[in-house]
């Protein structure tokens, strides 16, 4: 962390803080710098916003909330509307500053908008989404309906590896809902995030509807317990998600976290070659394997185990370059601190006996010798007590595990403790079927390498890759934004004949 700097001096653009709907410095003491991976050049800095921001910025919110709940839900969905069609103009923009922060190559960045700009489509159809039930006679002249009404001020914690896409599978839903948000976005990379919260108050978001702060630990600890916020989204790690869920559950908050994964990909014999060593070798060291649904590990079952050295002649083609170089497959890893660890772990699994099949270690990239680069790393012999195992890498190394069968594979990924996603290929429909049946991870695909659903659906990670029911868009996030209320009525007409006084609890 750095003192604070002189914009106008150093000529690098401070982040502000969001709130109500104006764009303040920060009069921190504590900042950080925003670092392009590929070449460590300083982008921006970033505040660990004070105590009195965030109460002012969960204030905002709350003052902002009587009358934007009581926005007619059309208004709101038209700012939905405006904001998406804003995000599409952009979408280039965006992702130029977003492949500058986080790495990623321009093409996927474009992905990474887009994932979260269909979410923002999709918060366009709150008019029937947010619909609450009827059942008409439940007892002589009584009807029972359901009420779906905003809870009030909404957290959103959110992780650097899609500073686009998970923002808006929080922000655009919660907001749409009739909630309002304080939002605290990735220190590591939070410039394309803040692009977008532009383009929501440029939509037409009113002041105070949508804040944000910046910082690390302390401000999402002010979010988990303070007393105006009631429902915290948290995207990222396993040990920060498990933090939030408890200090923010013990604080009376409904809370999700989406957190870690270590995502398996089986491959049965009569799979398509072709098809599936691609897909392998696109959902490993895409991103440089820092996505959650990345596959960070291949089960080859049989005769598979023969692709191997295809599938690390593939790895190895892939080009290493800086994201926004053309032809660049795997960008830099987000920090020096990430490479490093992702190199104690490469390590850690040659000590512990692992083959390693094709070494990314020494990766070097013309142009950018400063970059966090990791080339395609493969691993072979992997057991399951080894590091590379059992911890998330988030790194491009793929680790290779041969067995028998396909019960001896679905048993194997029943038994690692993550459940984010998982998939199977193979051109047997009676295996896909077994496979989906009982495989115990959230999200399944089928030939799909990194089976994300689509904003209509809800991402359903499980087991140790989440805490709370409901996840992130889709229904489910429109039940985990609104409180349901249920009204039982009866309207006496003048005919009605009156029963007397009822004593018991049954409605007549
Ligand atoms: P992280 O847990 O380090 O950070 C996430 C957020 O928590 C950030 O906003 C950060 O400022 C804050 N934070 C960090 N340390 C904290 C602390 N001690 N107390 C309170 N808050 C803290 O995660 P990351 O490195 O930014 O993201 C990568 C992780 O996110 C990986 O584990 C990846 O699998 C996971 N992830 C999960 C999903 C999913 O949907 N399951 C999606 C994307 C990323």
């Amino acid at each position: 962390m750095n003192a604070p700097s002189h914009e106008a001096e150093a000529g690098i653009q401070q982040v502000k803080l969001l709130i109500e709907g104006e764009w303040k410095a920060s009069t921190t003491q504590e900042w950080r710098d925003v670092i392009n991976p590929a070449t460590q050049q300083v982008l921006a800095r970033v505040p660990f916003a004070t105590p009195e921001e965030v109460e002012s910025a969960i204030t905002a919110a709350q003052r902002a909330f009587p009358a934007w709940r009581k926005t007619p839900i059309g208004a709101r969905m038209r700012i939905m509307l405006a904001f998406q069609a804003l995000i599409r103009e952009n979408l280039p923009r965006i992702a130029q500053t977003l492949s500058a922060e986080q790495g990623k190559t321009l093409a996927d960045a474009e992905g990474d908008i887009f994932r979260g700009l269909e979410v923002v489509e999709h918060a366009c159809s709150i008019g029937s989404l947010q619909m609450g039930e009827f059942a008409e006679n439940v007892a002589n002249e009584v009807d029972t309906y359901t009420l779906r009404q905003p809870i009030g001020v909404c957290a959103g914690i959110t992780p650097f590896n899609f500073p686009a896409m998970i923002p808006l599978w929080m922000f655009p839903m919660a907001i749409v809902c009739g909630n309002t948000f304080v939002l605290k976005p990735s220190e590591q990379d939070p410039l394309s995030t803040m692009q977008l919260v532009e383009l929501a108050l440029e939509a037409g978001v009113p002041p105070g509807v949508l804040n944000v702060v910046h910082g690390g630990k302390d401000v999402v600890d002010a979010l988990c317990t303070h007393s105006d916020i009631k429902a915290v989204s948290f995207v990222g790690s396993t040990a920060v998600g498990t933090h939030v869920y408890d200090l923010a559950g013990r604080h009376g908050k409904r809370v999700q976290a989406m957190m870690g994964a270590k995502n398996h990909a089986v491959v049965l014999p009569d799979a398509n070659r072709e098809q599936t060593l691609n897909a392998l070798v696109g959902a490993a060291f895409g991103a440089a394997g820092q996505r959650c649904m990345a596959t960070s590990v291949v089960v080859l079952v049989g005769k598979t185990r023969e692709w191997l050295p295809e599938l690390k002649e593939r790895a190895a083609r892939l080009k290493v370059n800086a994201g926004c170089e053309p032809g660049t497959d795997i960008g830099p890893l987000i920090s020096k601190r990430a490479r490093q660890r992702v190199l104690d772990l490469i390590e850690s699994g040659i000590f512990e006996g692992a083959t390693l099949l094709l070494d990314g270690r020494d990766v070097q990239v013309p142009g950018y010798e400063q970059g966090n680069f990791v080339g395609p790393t493969l691993f072979s012999s992997v057991t399951t007590n080894m590091r590379i195992y059992t911890e998330e890498i988030f790194g491009p190394v793929l680790l290779a595990i041969e067995v028998e069968t396909l019960d001896e594979a679905i048993e194997l990924v029943n038994r690692n403790p993550f459940g984010n996603g998982t998939g199977l290929f193979t051109q047997s429909g009676a295996a896909a079927r077994k496979f989906q049946s009982e495989i115990d991870v959230g999200q399944v695909g089928i030939n799909i390498p990194i089976p994300v659903p689509v904003p209509f659906f809800s991402f359903t990670g499980s087991r140790g890759s989440k805490l709370g029911d409901l996840g992130p868009y889709g229904k489910q996030v429109v039940q985990f934004y609104t409180q349901t209320k249920t009204v039982t009525a009866r309207w006496f007409d003048d005919a009605s004949v009156s029963e007397g006084v009822n004593t018991t609890i049954t409605l007549r």
